[in-house]
């Protein structure tokens, strides 16, 4: 009762809250693809991982309680243009392309499609894919720009992890993928390692429907706080940063 109190002080606040919640349920919905560590993925009945703790706590800032839908990559943009979702974050990267279709946040990771082959290849680099068999995630970025790797076949699945599967069992003969799922990846298997130079450079931002401007500045707003108090690099910090293997254990168990 104190916040709606305070809230009803700061006028402009309750006018755009009320028009961007999905406020018949109080939820915030987001559309994600819990299949890319460390940024979401299951722990036993959960969705875990920074997209997630972030999405919690931007739920949290706008008075919310966050629901996570987990669908395929590839639905996911189209959950919030339809309504099915309020936000998308799936480690989605900025693309021009993308833009046309939804608003970004602004970004909150910088990112990378990295190479993954096997530890003996000959492939030593983005130069060497011409040519290739190469496994991705459908509809991803990787997807997108090894369309342009000349003579490459390119094969595509709907995890992440079943294109590492596939170089594993020796069917394609790179998988390109984002960097920090990548490293989990590699990590988690024997016989296949990451090449040091990146496929691309990108930017990860959190998607909203183009009709939801006042989301967009709410989102924006509470991202702000979070990277002001901290909370944000907490959460980098415990999936990625010094602190990283305890959340990686946890994932192994
Ligand atoms: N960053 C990549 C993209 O936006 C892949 C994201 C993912 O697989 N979750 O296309």
């Amino acid at each position: 009762m104190k916040k709606m109190i305070a809230a009803a002080l700061t006028g402009i606040m309750v006018v755009s809250l009320a028009a961007a919640v999905s406020a018949e349920d109080g939820t915030l919905v987001m559309a994600t693809n819990a299949e890319f560590p460390p940024y979401e993925y299951h722990e036993g009945d959960e969705i875990v991982g920074i997209d997630a703790e972030v999405a919690a706590l931007v739920a949290e800032e706008l008075g919310l309680e966050l629901k996570i839908e987990d669908m395929s990559f590839d639905s996911v943009l189209a959950a919030v243009q339809s309504g099915k979702a309020d936000i998308a974050m799936a480690g989605i990267t900025v693309t021009e392309d993308r833009k046309q279709v939804v608003n970004f946040s602004d970004t909150y990771m910088k990112a990378t499609q990295m190479i993954i082959v096997a530890e003996d290849s000959e492939i030593a680099g983005p130069d060497d894919l011409v040519g290739k068999t190469i496994g991705v995630q459908l509809g991803t970025t990787g997807d997108i720009y090894v369309e342009d790797v000349e003579d490459a076949t390119v094969e595509r699945f709907s995890k992440g992890f079943e294109a590492v599967q596939a170089l594993i069992q020796g069917k394609v003969d790179a998988v390109v993928i984002d960097g920090e799922p990548a490293k989990v990846f590699v990590q988690e298997n024997e016989g296949i390692k990451l090449l040091d130079d990146p496929f691309t450079e990108e930017e990860y931002a959190i998607a909203i429907a183009k009709d939801n401007e006042e989301l967009l500045t709410q989102v924006n707003d509470a991202l702000a706080d979070l990277k002001e108090s901290g909370k944000f690099d907490e959460i980098v910090d415990k999936y990625i940063g010094d602190n990283a293997d305890e959340a990686e254990s946890e994932t192994e168990a």
